[in-house]
């Protein structure tokens, strides 16, 4: 791997600056979002969405900071919601979008309020589409039912294989055969997989055959095909020709409008963490550096993925340098970030520098262990970071009590 660089896609957005003299003046923990990283970003999808006329949404889960979303409102057709809440503040903040939602199953005290701000509205079962179908047709809404093609395209990563089987994701052909009737059918504007993630476009193919070998029947007379997420769109080797030959596929072979829904590729690349060492202890040879910040805490797919982030200056594998485990100062035994290897000596204070920290992070974050919530900062073209969040104290006890 080597040594990670301002060279590297995860870093290249501090390539003009000092990062140690722009983040170090930052109290620390923090995460810093930017903006001309989200707008390049914004630019890529905002040109596929031209050249195919397909719709690409932001799904909120993965990035939803909204001070960020007027940025990002005109490359976008719209926010993706995973319920109430995220149909709410899509609605809210990215107003005269479009909002989309998909949620595992949908609740009968919450329907009537999700009508408010969703427009599209795809249900996981055929029992919930028979449920609130007709509410949803009534107000006006168009309608649209999540498939699962059982085409497990990934191997790393089982806790986001939604074909794997026994997954409860999506309507599978032979339970459609057995759920399904016309009026039921007649409900239905749209068909919604979802079934990547952080994968490229030659996953995609694979599994829109697999799409059409299941549901090739079904889909002449559906009005859009919603795509879902996971298409890592924006990453430097991503292959927008093979996308763009799927979408144009979907178009021609079955006339419907193509959505995407990512939500990595929006922010991919456009936040920085930041943290400095409170400690380094040792134990059987092994050097450890105690950070202020937290895995379990404030990158909890680092455990939950797993998957081991990028810091400036050092290689995620062992290498000719320096020796590393970070972790953070929680009780958790495994709030491990990983073993690295460190180009320079780490010391008491120094500055340490993860990338690629926009996604499932400022969204996913908790306070376990009485830990704060690092604040939110936004780096603008100019250089300039200004503080979007100031947590605290009240922010943990809200949450646990009167
Ligand atoms: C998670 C999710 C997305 C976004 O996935 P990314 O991997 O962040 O691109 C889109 N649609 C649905 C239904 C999802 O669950």
């Amino acid at each position: 791997m080597g040594y990670q660089t301002l060279q590297d896609p995860q870093f290249a957005g501090l390539k003009n600056y000092d990062s140690q003299a722009l983040l170090g003046q930052l109290p620390t923990p923090a995460y810093v979002i930017d903006e001309e990283r989200l707008r390049e970003n914004g630019q890529v999808l905002a040109a596929l969405a031209e050249r195919t006329g397909c719709r690409v949404l932001l799904a909120q889960k993965a990035f939803s900071n909204y001070d960020f979303y007027p940025l990002l409102a005109p490359y976008l057709a719209g926010t993706e919601a995973s319920g109430l809440y995220e149909a709410r503040l899509g609605k809210e903040e990215m107003p005269g979008k479009e909002v989309h939602v998909f949620c595992g199953a949908y609740r009968a005290d919450e329907f009537e309020e999700l009508l408010q701000y969703a427009d599209h509205i795809v249900f996981n079962s055929i029992h919930q589409l028979k449920a609130f179908g007709p509410q949803g047709k009534q107000a006006g809404k168009s309608l649209g039912l999540r498939i699962n093609p059982q085409c497990s395209t990934q191997e790393g990563h089982a806790i986001y294989d939604p074909c794997a089987p026994g997954s409860r994701m999506g309507v599978t052909r032979d339970v459609w055969d057995k759920e399904m009737d016309e009026a039921t059918l007649a409900l239905l504007d749209g068909l919604h997989f979802h079934t990547l993630c952080e994968q490229n476009s030659d996953d995609l193919k694979t599994t829109l055959a697999a799409v059409e070998e299941k549901f090739g029947d079904i889909l002449p007379r559906m009005k859009w095909l919603n795509m879902g997420g996971g298409h890592h769109i924006t990453r430097p080797d991503y292959d927008l020709n093979t996308l763009e030959v799927c979408i144009r596929h979907a178009q021609q072979a079955w006339g419907v409008t193509v959505y995407l829904e990512p939500g990595e590729a929006v922010a991919l690349n456009a936040g920085y963490f930041v943290s400095r060492v409170l400690d380094i202890v040792e134990n059987s040879g092994t050097k450890i550096a105690i950070l202020d910040a937290s895995a379990a805490c404030h990158m909890p797919d680092v455990l939950e993925m797993p998957y081991q982030p990028p810091i400036l200056g050092a290689d995620t594998e062992a290498g000719e340098g320096y020796p590393f485990r970070l972790a953070g100062p929680t009780c958790l035994a495994g709030d491990v970030v990983g073993d690295y290897s460190f180009a320079r000596e780490l010391h008491v204070g120094d500055l340490v520098l993860f990338g690629d920290m926009a996604i499932y992070t400022t969204c996913k974050n908790n306070t376990f262990n009485g830990m704060p919530l690092p604040d939110i900062w936004k780096l603008d073209r100019a250089g300039n970071l200004t503080r979007l969040t100031q947590f605290g104290y009240p922010d943990f006890k809200m949450r646990l009590g009167r």
